[in-house]
């Protein structure tokens, strides 16, 4: 048998139509278009790939990016007010601060400076505090994206046992906290998870974030899985995901990397930001 495909490109195209057309609505009402502030510290490397296509990403659908960028002098303190600047500036909607925040500042201060009401990667400890007590919040784009594409293929996760592996603040623990919130068994697997096999082939949706090639194999899953595989890492000059491609043999449904969760990503943090966008135009 072979996997179903769970593809996130044409899913990522509904978005961005929606939020493009979101865009046009709050523009036809008046005033700019509402900014993304993105907060980078390298001009090279993966942070500022990312910050590139976020950047694009957002224009792309109407949005403003602004990108921000540290003073050679600056510090934790300075860099935390210009973000918390941001915060009050009602042209802002979203911010979202890059990783890895070099060493010479303090990451979790700089993050906690974001307004938590534009917090559009629900990094802040406000966001993740609201997320893990189960009420409503802005939540990690990667974990949203997870929910989406599950929504997009129209599988149900209520009553049904979900298995996540990683637990890392970004991608494991908020998507572990969004399926207990729709009502699914959750079992939270980490790297001091013993017979880690014997808890995945339970699993009737295994979401996998583990940043390790392969980790998933075909033995580790059963005929009922659905399988989303977060992972992305560089291998011998290609990216491939946490689940090796024979799981696609057995599993009954497998997003691939790339090209599954990934287009998705970006897609969640503008429609975070067209929510907050919206809410304070609907304030003003
Ligand atoms: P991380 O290193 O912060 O966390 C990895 C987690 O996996 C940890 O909790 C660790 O305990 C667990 N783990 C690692 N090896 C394990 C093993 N052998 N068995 C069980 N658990 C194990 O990584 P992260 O930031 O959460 O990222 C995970 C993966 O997701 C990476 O490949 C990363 O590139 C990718 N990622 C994808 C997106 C996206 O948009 N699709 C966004 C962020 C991260």
């Amino acid at each position: 048998m072979s996997a179903r495909l769970l593809d996130g490109r044409p899913v990522a195209a509904a978005l961005r139509a929606s939020a493009t057309h979101r865009v046009a609505a709050l523009l036809a009402r008046g005033g700019g278009p509402p900014k993304l502030a993105i907060v980078r510290f390298d001009t090279a490397g993966p942070s500022a790939i990312y910050a590139a296509g976020v950047s694009r990403a957002a224009a792309r659908v109407g949005l403003e990016p602004v990108i921000v960028t540290p003073d050679a002098d600056s510090d934790t303190r300075s860099l935390a007010g210009r973000i918390a600047a941001l915060g009050a500036d009602p042209a802002v909607a979203g911010i979202l601060v890059t990783q890895p925040v070099p060493a010479r500042f303090e990451a979790s201060t700089l993050v906690n400076a974001i307004e938590p009401g534009k917090d559009v990667d629900g990094a802040t400890a406000v966001s993740a505090g609201r997320l893990a007590r189960g009420e409503t919040a802005l939540a990690p784009a990667t974990a949203l994206a997870v929910m989406e594409l599950l929504r997009a293929f129209g599988i149900s996760v209520a009553g049904r046992h979900a298995v996540v592996v990683g637990r890392s603040p970004v991608v494991g623990r908020p998507v572990a906290a969004l399926l207990l919130a729709a009502d699914a068994t959750v079992t939270a697997c980490h790297r001091a998870t013993r017979d880690l096999a014997i808890l995945t082939r339970q699993a009737e949706i295994l979401v996998v974030a583990a940043g390790s090639p392969a980790l998933i194999t075909r033995e580790m899953v059963s005929s009922a899985s659905v399988v989303i595989d977060c992972g992305i890492n560089a291998l011998d000059g290609t990216v491939c995901g946490d689940v090796a491609l024979e799981v696609q043999q057995v599993a009954a449904a497998v997003s691939p990397v790339p090209g599954g969760v990934g287009p998705i990503t970006t897609m969640m943090l503008l429609r975070q930001t067209l929510d907050v966008a919206e809410r304070l135009r609907s304030a003003e």
